[in-house]
Formats: structure tokens, sequence, C-alpha cells
């Protein structure tokens, strides 16, 4: 006899990267951004530090959603602010999907969506990509009790986009909320904010851990028509957001300058890295995000892996059953993506 809901006993848990306690790492495999974030976000972290932290925050984190607002052309009430997009993702699934019902999720993609079903004693159904990345057209395909479906885009570990036309399509043929998780999608062409406008089927949740360096803070939104906005406040902690990480977060999407210029240095450094990969022999998709996915046309990558990490380099290695086991590399530095390539070199 357990203690535990069923469902808890036999899921098997998130296990997120690994954050290596020692120094010397070159770390690549959580696609944090290698780049400290802009200044602003010290500056406001202070003064609110001398505002005081006795009272409660903002539950709403107006600050934030005006100034989201004016960024992303909606108005502030189409905007929920989490602790980190994951939080964001936990309530849409915790307001939309009960027990027993169906989540649709991409395969391979982030494996997050699986978790945050099984937490719900929900059903998952893994549709699978095409090879070429594309969508197949069972994932748009209408079916009982499904309730929710999740897209990364740009999706991980590929790094490839659905472009918004397909993804409007898309929404337009199933019968429930889609949720775009567009971690990523400040490295893309393109994005699907705009959307939101046009069905209210279509949600986007953000992040400001990968584009704006602040993985360490803790902070993402949700774009979505208001009237499901106001359903979703009510599942949301009352104070899930705290003063610090409102201020912080207000400042970093205030300060535009720096994501432009932060963007340009990752997306060429992105090129070199994608280069360099394909000629060491590895498949590699183009990538829209800030990491690149690289399979090996002869040989599988988990012992070049290890021999990296031996070396202290840390990249990730993934495998997904049906799709065979990659690198997922991220984006860092030109130097610590030198230091990663020449290593490789000695050891393909
Ligand atoms: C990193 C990541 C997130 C989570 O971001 P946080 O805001 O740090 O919680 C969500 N979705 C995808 C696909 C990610 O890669």
């Amino acid at each position: 006899m357990s203690y535990f809901r069923s469902n808890i006993c036999s899921m098997s848990g998130y296990v997120p990267g690994e954050q290596p306690q020692g120094d010397g790492f070159v770390k690549l495999n959580t696609n944090e951004n290698p780049y400290p974030p802009s200044p602003a976000v010290a500056v406001a972290v202070n003064e609110a530090l001398q505002r005081g932290l006795q009272k409660y925050p903002d539950p709403m984190a107006g600050a934030f959603c005006r100034r989201a607002s004016e960024l992303l052309g909606v108005p502030p009430d189409w905007i929920l602010a989490g602790n980190g997009s994951d939080d964001i993702l936990t309530i849409v699934t915790r307001a939309l999907v009960g027990e027993g019902q169906l989540l649709r999720l991409p395969y391979p993609s982030y494996i997050l969506y699986r978790t945050l079903a099984d937490l719900q004693g929900a059903r998952s159904e893994e549709v699978h990509f095409e090879p070429d990345w594309t969508l197949p057209e069972a994932f748009g395909r209408g079916s009982d009790d499904l309730r929710l479906v999740f897209l990364a885009n740009p999706n991980s570990p590929s790094g490839t986009v659905v472009p918004p036309e397909n993804v409007l399509e898309l929404a337009h043929r199933l019968p429930c909320p889609l949720l775009v998780d567009e971690a990523y999608a400040d490295f893309a062409e393109t994005n699907c904010v705009d959307l939101v406008a046009k069905s209210e089927k279509i949600m986007v949740s953000r992040t400001l851990s990968k584009s704006y360096a602040l993985a360490g803070l803790r902070f993402g939104y949700l774009v979505a028509q208001p009237h499901l906005i106001q359903q979703f406040v009510k599942v949301k902690d009352s104070y899930n957001c705290d003063a610090l990480s409102i201020a912080a977060a207000t400042a970093a999407i205030g300060d535009q300058a720096w994501l432009a210029e932060t963007r340009e240095k990752i997306l060429h450094s992105r090129d070199r890295l994608m280069t360099a990969m394909r000629d060491l022999g590895f498949i590699v998709p183009n990538s829209q995000a800030n990491f690149v996915w690289a399979l090996h046309s002869r040989q599988g990558v988990r012992s070049m892996y290890e021999e990296l990490k031996r070396q202290r380099i840390l990249v990730r290695y993934m495998v997904y059953p049906g799709w065979g086991d990659g690198l997922r590399i991220t984006v860092g530095t030109d130097e610590e993506i030198e230091t990663c390539v020449a290593k490789l070199r000695k050891i393909v």
C-alpha cells in the first residue's frame, strides 16, 4: 500500500539536464545563454531590494505585463506571468486536462510535456514528426477527450520550426487549445504571437531563461485571449512570481538593444557550430534555436558524449527510441564552441 496516487508511483519524473557542481566545465547541455544579462537587470533588482521585501509582490506582475504588452502588440490582460515557463506549462495543463483525458505531444520533443500529463493522471499521445521534422496529418486530428496539444516551436532537440501558417491551420483543425512553446522563438525567423488574436485556441508561452540569459531567475509568460487567462489565474499560485524576478524581468525585456546584439552573436556562432559539426560527419538539421542537434551517420554518439565529459565539456546526450541517439549542443561563445569542436575532431 502506498500513500501516493497511483499515477505518481508509476511515473518516472522529469530529469533536468545536469548542473555540474565543480568549476572548469564548458557547459553546453541546457541551452543557457553564454553572455551575462542586460546590466539593467542588476540595477532593477537593487532598486527592488531598496524598496524592501516585507510586502507581497503584485500577484499579476502588472509592471511586466504592461511592458510586454507594448513589445508584443497585445493588451496587458492577454499576458500571464509565471515562475519560469515550466510554471506556465503546469498551470495550463492543470487547468485544461483532467484525469483520464488526453494530451497530445510531438515526438521527439520536450520530455516535460509527458510528465505534466502523468501528474494529472491523464493519457498522453505522442505523435512522431516526419523524418524531415514536419508534422504529420495525425497531429491535428480531432479525438474524443483531447484537451490540450503541445508544440515546442522551435522544437527541442531538433531546433526546427513549424511555420506560423501551418500552426494556424493546425489550430483550426484541432478541437482543443494548442500551446505553442516558444522558449527559443527569439532565435528564430518567425513566431506565433500574432496568431493568438486570430484563434482563441492558440496560446504562446515564452521564457526569459534562454534569450534573456536569466535561467537562474525563473520567469516566463503566456500570451492567450483574456477569457482564457482569467481561468488560468484561478489555477496559479497567488504569488507565483516574486518581487525581485518581476523587477528583473521587466528591466530585461525593456532592453531590446541588448537582445538584438546578443541574438546576433549567438546566430553567428550557431552557423559556425552547424558547419563544423557537418564537416565532422554529423547530420545536423538547420537550427532556429540556440542549440544544434547532431546525429552521426555511421556511429552511435554515447561514447563521444562520455569522452567529452571526461574532458570537462558537457553536452546533452539524448536517446529517442525509434529516432536514434544524438548530441544536443548549446550555442556557447565562439571560444567554447571551438574548444568543443576541437575535442570532437580528435574523438570522432
Ligand atoms: C528551457 C525550456 C522551457 C523552460 O523554460 P523555463 O522558463 O526555464 O522554465 C520550456 N520549454 C522548452 C522547450 C525549453 O527548452
